[in-house]
């Protein structure tokens, strides 16, 4: 039984040109950085306060993100808010950063406020988890808690998401206690962040190459292996259309649900590790 599941190639959001970003929807773009992924949410020409930025890249990219949007929603505009799926590394890196110079509120899920607010590290990197160079190096990775706590928001009760109508949030634990995925039903858009990743992260040279794949979320950061199989199902019985994740390529079509689908009947055998 092969260990991955592949994805069509032709069910890759490209970008017409060569740019790092990619516009999979007027509204929504997602940021392709070296290792790691994150989101605008905002037509173009919104204006400041009128778009949402979702996770915060890795330390370093803080140029990047800052250049990104400035080209899209116009030089000075800032976000309503920055939306966390989780509060990772590569997903918090330039987080302090950012929310400091827009003045914008951080947005997470109550589970994932520990480690946003500097009470709580995440459980050390497994690094017998498998799949390659990323995870033999992931002891290395910074796993240090953040504070942001004087802007930390908590995600409404009521499921609604800040400044993004049309979308809810959706628990998915498993990767780290706190991880959410954003949905817009009507549209069947998914936000994944790593519930559910499009690449092998764990092997440099996929990290690299993105051959598109549908995973369970990153093996040498994720703590609760059950909760994280649910999550999957979860976000399956959703049958997206489209789907952003923390890692690899939006996709978009049939081969979206077909492999999540896949990947939620074969988690024991494809994901855990
Ligand atoms: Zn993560
Ligand atoms: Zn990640």
């Amino acid at each position: 039984m092969a260990l991955q599941i592949a994805i069509d190639r032709d069910a890759v959001i490209a970008s017409p040109g060569a740019t790092e970003e990619v516009v999979v929807t007027p509204d929504l773009s997602i940021l392709r950085l070296a290792i790691v992924n994150v989101v605008f949410h905002g037509q173009p020409d919104c204006g400041d306060r009128g778009w949402v930025l979702i996770d915060a890249g890795i330390a370093g990219a803080r140029g990047t993100i800052e250049r990104h949007a400035a080209r899209r929603f116009g030089e000075g505009t800032r976000p309503a808010a920055v939306i966390l799926t989780h509060g990772h590394f590569d997903h918090i890196g330039a987080l302090e950063d950012l929310a400091e110079m827009w003045d914008a509120p951080v947005c997470a899920h109550p589970a994932e406020v520990p480690f946003l607010s500097r009470r709580q590290a995440y459980p050390p990197a497994d690094a017998d988890a498998g799949g390659g160079l990323m995870t033999l190096l992931s002891p290395l990775f910074p796993r240090s808690p953040i504070d942001v706590s004087n802007r930390l928001m908590p995600l409404p009760g009521d499921g609604t998401v800040p400044h993004m109508p049309g979308w809810t949030w959706i628990a998915t634990p498993g990767h780290t206690p706190g991880h959410v995925s954003l949905w817009h039903a009507s549209r069947r858009i998914l936000i994944a962040g790593d519930a559910v990743i499009t690449t092998a992260q764990e092997a440099a040279y996929n990290v690299m190459t993105q051959e598109p794949e549908m995973h369970g979320p990153p093996r040498y950061f994720t703590s609760d292996w059950d909760a994280a199989e649910q999550s999957v199902r979860r976000l399956a019985e959703l049958d997206p259309e489209t789907l952003l994740s923390g890692h690899g390529p939006p996709l978009r079509g049939p081969e979206v649900s077909r492999a999540l689908h896949e990947l939620s009947r074969r988690f024991r055998d494809v994901a855990v590790p």
